[in-house]
C-alpha cells in the first residue's frame, strides 16, 4: 500500500501575510519617559506591533493608558536583568533609570540593569536576528575635556564615583554592542542621548528641567546648584524620538550624539523658566553633588550628516508645552 504524505503543518500566523509586512518591534524601557513617546510615535505606524517590557522602576502604565488594550500593543512587567524569549524584528533597549537620584538609589542594580540588561537584549537580539538599539547617553564624555564634544571624543569618567553605576554601565554597554556586532554579526544601532526634557518627566525625579518648572509652578524657589555656570544643552523629547527612529531605520551603526547643541549655564535656565513661567519667583543657589560635569553640548555633525537629523524645537519653544503638562499633573492652574 503507497505511504501517504501527512498534510503540513498549518503555517503559523507569524508567517501569514498580514504579519510579514508587520515590524514587532520591542521597547525596553518603554513606560518612561523618552520611552513612552517612542511607542506613541510607532504605534502611529499601522504596520507596527509594539511590545513594552518594563519593571515599572521609573517607568508608569499611566504614560502608556492610551495603548493598553489596543490589538497592535502588549505591555509586559519584567526586569531586564532576567531572561526575556519574544520574537520581534526591532529592539528599542532604553530600560535604565536617567535621573541622577534614581541611578544612584541603587548603583549595584544600575550596573545590573546597564551590563546584564544589555547582555540579555543582545542575547534576544541573537537569537531572532533582530536589529538593537542602545540609548547610550552623553555621560560616557564625563567631565568632558573637548567641548564641544564629537563621538570620537574617549571621555573623562571617574571610574569609581557616585556616577560611575551609570557612566561606566553605559560604557560597558556600548562596548557589548560592539563586541555582538564584530563577534556575532548583530545589527546594532548606538545613540548617545544628550539632556532630554518635555511633558512626562518624573515630577520628582530631580532633573533640573523638571525641578525648575516644578518649582515655578509651586511658587517655591528655582535651587541652582553651585557654581551655576555649569552647562547643559536641552533637546525635547519629540525632536529626540525622532532621531532614535531615524537611527534605528539608517544605514549606520553610530555611536552618533542626538541632542540639541543650544547651550545654557544652570543660572540662565533658571533664568529663562522664570521669565517664561512665574516672573516673581526666587533663584537661590544650593550645594552641588560630586562629580557634576561643568559644561556639555553635543557636537551634531554626524546625526546632520548621516541621518538628516537636527532638533527643530527651541528651549524657549519647548518649555511651555512641558508646563501645561506639569500644571495638569500638580493641578495648579494658570494665574489669570
Ligand atoms: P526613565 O527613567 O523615564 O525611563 C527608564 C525606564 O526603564 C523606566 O520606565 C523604568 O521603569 C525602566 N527600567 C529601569 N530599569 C529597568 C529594568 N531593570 N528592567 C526593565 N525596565 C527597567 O528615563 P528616560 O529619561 O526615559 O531615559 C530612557 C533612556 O534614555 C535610558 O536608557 C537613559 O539612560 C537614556 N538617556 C536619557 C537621557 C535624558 O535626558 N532623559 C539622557 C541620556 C540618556
Ligand atoms: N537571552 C535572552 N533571550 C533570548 C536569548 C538570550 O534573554 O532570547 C539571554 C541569555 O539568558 C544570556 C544572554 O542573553 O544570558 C546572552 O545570550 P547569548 O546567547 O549571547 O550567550 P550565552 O547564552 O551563550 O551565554
Ligand atoms: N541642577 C540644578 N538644580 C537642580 C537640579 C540640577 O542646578 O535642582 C544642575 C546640576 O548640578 C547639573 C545640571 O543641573 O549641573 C543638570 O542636572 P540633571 O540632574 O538634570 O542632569 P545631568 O547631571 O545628568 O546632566
Amino acid at each position: 500500500q503507497a505511504t501517504t504524505k501527512p498534510p503540513p503543518l498549518p503555517s503559523p500566523l507569524r508567517n501569514s501575510k498580514f504579519f510579514q509586512s508587520n515590524m514587532r518591534i520591542l521597547v525596553t524601557g518603554g513606560a518612561g519617559f523618552i520611552g513612552s513617546h517612542l511607542v506613541d510615535r510607532l504605534m502611529e505606524n499601522e504596520k507596527n506591533e509594539v511590545i513594552v517590557v518594563d519593571n515599572f522602576f521609573t517607568g508608569s502604565k499611566d504614560n502608556l493608558k492610551k495603548w493598553i488594550g489596543h490589538p497592535r500593543f502588549e505591555l509586559i512587567r519584567h526586569d531586564v536583568t532576567e531572561t526575556l524569549l519574544v520574537e520581534v524584528d526591532q529592539i528599542y533597549h532604553l530600560a535604565c533609570p536617567a535621573s541622577p537620584i534614581f541611578y544612584k538609589y541603587n548603583p549595584v542594580k544600575t550596573i545590573k540593569t546597564n551590563v546584564i540588561g544589555t547582555l540579555n537584549m543582545l542575547g534576544l537580539a541573537k537569537r531572532v536576528g533582530a536589529r538593537i538599539l542602545l540609548t547610550s547617553t552623553s555621560e560616557v564624555y564625563g567631565d568632558p575635556l573637548v567641548h564641544p564634544q564629537p563621538e570620537s571624543y574617549w571621555g573623562n569618567v571617574n571610574p569609581i564615583g557616585v556616577r560611575s553605576c551609570y557612566d561606566e554601565g553605559k560604557r560597558v554597554a556600548e562596548t557589548l554592542m560592539f563586541d555582538y556586532h564584530r563577534q556575532h554579526g548583530i545589527e546594532i544601532r548606538i545613540a548617545r542621548i544628550f539632556n532630554t526634557y518635555g511633558p512626562r518627566m518624573n515630577i520628582d525625579d530631580g532633573r533640573v528641567v523638571s525641578n525648575f518648572i516644578a518649582q515655578a509652578i509651586r511658587d517655591e524657589p528655582l535651587t541652582v546648584q553651585l557654581p551655576g555656570t555649569q552647562t547643559r544643552s536641552f533637546c525635547y523629547v519629540s525632536d529626540m524620538v525622532d532621531g532614535l527612529i531615524r537611527l534605528m531605520e539608517g544605514e549606520h551603526t553610530g555611536p552618533i550624539n542626538i541632542g540639541n547643541p543650544g547651550e545654557f549655564t544652570m543660572l540662565e535656565l533658571a533664568e529663562t523658566v522664570k521669565a517664561l513661567i512665574n516672573p516673581n519667583v526666587e533663584i537661590k543657589t544650593v550645594e552641588n553633588t560630586p562629580d557634576d560635569p561643568r559644561q556639555r553640548k553635543p557636537d551634531i555633525t554626524k546625526a546632520k550628516e548621516l541621518l538628516g537629523w537636527e532638533p527643530k524645537i527651541k528651549l524657549r519653544e519647548g518649555l511651555p508645552l512641558m508646563e501645561e503638562d506639569f500644571r495638569q499633573r500638580l493641578g495648579v492652574a494658570e494665574k489669570k
